[in-house]
């Protein structure tokens, strides 16, 4: 049943006065106690307006720790949890939230507007703001009586992708996904009772939810929430010795923007027993730079499909195999193949499929989706991967990014990786553009970093040297910033909007 399912409970009764969560920015301490009261009162005020086993609850905010609440309330209902992506516009939104039907939307003051032009646009029944209405509902509720149990196999979440090569798509995460997640990061990132994790990514994507905040709630450890991501901030607490932070996580912009910021030089890394990387291509060049720093970064490899972990290295193997997403998870099943769904030679690339029981059972209303990506219950990630003769993988790329440059596959994230060794480069970017000659170039879009210079000729006389002749990119182009969406991904539809259709 499932209350052998719910950690807050367990905690509450086992170690109630240790801390769950601190809320950064409004200074509160959650213990496992109170988290446990707060979530019961507000299941109870959330099955008062109506919500039902299966039903939806939405948010909308940045992070705090109501919306972990409203997580786990959702969970002690067997309702759906449904946290929304705060960059996106109303426009975005509507679709998401139409899609998702939600019986409440649950809000941040900051975001009220947006949400009371969803609720009428997309005939939401209920608001509920975060702040003052929020504490007086749970106030004036009763604490939850016995509820219905579910099982593994139910829905907990509808968990939207970030949206990097297309529309974001609603994948449904069981309670067994988030189960399984847990012991596979669990175990190879030393998540326990005594970890205390800083999360700077948004709760609404699976890298902040997942990596690591709730296996670390799993394991009754601490999770200290950042509103939203700022890298001084980060900086002052990884160093301070008073807060023993041992955990972090984040995407490769995380730690670009750290690495970049006047703080990082004098901040002490030392105590950091992890520090995990993953969610896009992580350059060669940035990992070193951190490893110099006495912080070797684990990367890891993941969707939200996949609950998210799919590969992770050990720590130990954290500095010699620098450039590698690491091998299989504990509970996960791998396969490399090729265009005919069968698998390629040991050391060939190929796509990644997985499957076992941290995959999704499909994407929310998407007959179409659930149609092109599984095979005989495999999921198709859209990667590229190989394999080394010691059994690490290499992610190599999307494979919707890929492009073909006289018959040759190129994959930009190994174009990109040669760009990030000039000092010179803060952000670089590489997207296939059309050419007559043959059929697609590589087009290098880079910022460079406050008050450097670099020429075209200079960066690709660098490229030149390091990469064959098809994988070279053709031109350059200077931009200040790049696209890039919440998760901190760099945005390429964005991009070859930007770059290509203003160049024809
Ligand atoms: P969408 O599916 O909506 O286009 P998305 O794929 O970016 O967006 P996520 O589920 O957040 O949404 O991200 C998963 C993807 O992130 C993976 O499929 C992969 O392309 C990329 N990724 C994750 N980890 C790594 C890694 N270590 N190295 C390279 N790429 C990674
Ligand atoms: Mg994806």
């Amino acid at each position: 049943s499932f209350a052998y399912f719910d950690w807050i409970a367990h905690h509450a009764e086992v170690r109630p006065e240790r801390i769950a969560v601190v809320d950064l920015a409004s200074s509160r301490k959650i213990s496992y106690r109170a988290m446990d009261e707060r979530v019961d009162r507000l299941a109870a005020h959330l099955a008062a307006l109506g919500v039902g086993r299966g039903d939806r609850v939405a948010v909308l905010a940045l992070n705090a720790v109501e919306t972990l609440e409203v997580q786990f309330a959702c969970f002690r209902l067997g309702a759906i949890f449904v946290p929304l992506n705060v960059r996106l516009t109303v426009h975005e939104l509507s679709y998401i939230v139409g899609d998702a039907a939600p019986r409440v939307l649950a809000h941040d003051d900051e975001l009220a507007p947006m949400a009371k032009e969803l609720k009428a646009a997309c005939s939401v029944p209920h608001l509920l703001a975060f702040g003052a209405a929020y504490e007086a509902a749970l106030a004036a509720s009763p604490r939850l009586g016995a509820s219905e149990p579910v099982t593994l196999d139910d829905v907990s979440t509808i968990m939207y992708t970030s949206g990097t090569t297309g529309k974001p798509k609603g994948a449904m995460i069981t309670h067994g996904m988030t189960f399984i997640n847990a012991v596979n990061l669990g175990i190879p990132a030393f998540i326990s009772q005594r970890t205390v994790f800083l999360c700077v990514l948004p709760l609404f994507h699976t890298g902040g939810l997942n990596c690591y905040t709730n296996p670390v709630l799993h394991a009754g450890g601490t999770t200290l929430l950042m509103r939203a991501f700022d890298p001084g901030a980060a900086l002052s607490i990884i160093g301070d010795p008073s807060v023993g932070l041992t955990h972090f996580f984040g995407v490769p912009s995380i730690y670009q923007f750290m690495c970049q910021h006047p703080a990082f030089a004098a901040t002490d890394l030392s105590r950091l027993q992890i520090a995990g990387v993953g969610g896009a291509p992580m350059p060669v060049p940035l990992l070193k730079i951190w490893q110099e720093r006495g912080c070797a970064l684990v990367q890891g490899y993941g969707m939200t499909e996949t609950s998210p972990a799919v590969l992770m290295l050990d720590a130990d193997d954290a500095a010699r195999k620098a450039g590698s997403a690491g091998k299989p998870v504990l509970h996960a099943d791998l396969k490399i193949v090729g265009p005919d769904g069968d698998p390629v030679k040991p050391g060939e690339m190929g796509e990644l499929w997985v499957k076992g029981p941290n995959i999704t059972p499909g994407y929310w209303n998407r007959p179409d989706a659930n149609r092109t990506s599984f095979t005989d219950g495999w999921l198709h990630t859209g990667d590229a991967a190989r394999v080394d003769d010691e059994g690490f993988y290499y992610i190599v790329d999307r494979t919707k990014d890929m492009y073909i440059s006289g018959g040759e596959n190129v994959y930009p994230a190994e174009v990109e990786d040669v760009l990030y060794q000039l000092p010179e480069i803060a952000e670089a970017a590489v997207i296939g553009a059309p050419d007559p000659q043959w059929g697609e170039t590589g087009v290098a879009v880079v910022a460079l970093k406050p008050g450097q210079e670099l020429s075209e000729a200079k960066l690709l006389a660098h490229c030149r040297e390091r990469l064959a002749r098809f994988k070279c990119p053709q031109r350059v182009s200077f931009v200040e910033a790049l696209p890039r969406n919440a998760t901190g991904k760099v945005h390429k539809p964005t991009l070859r909007e930007r770059i290509l259709v203003r160049e024809t």
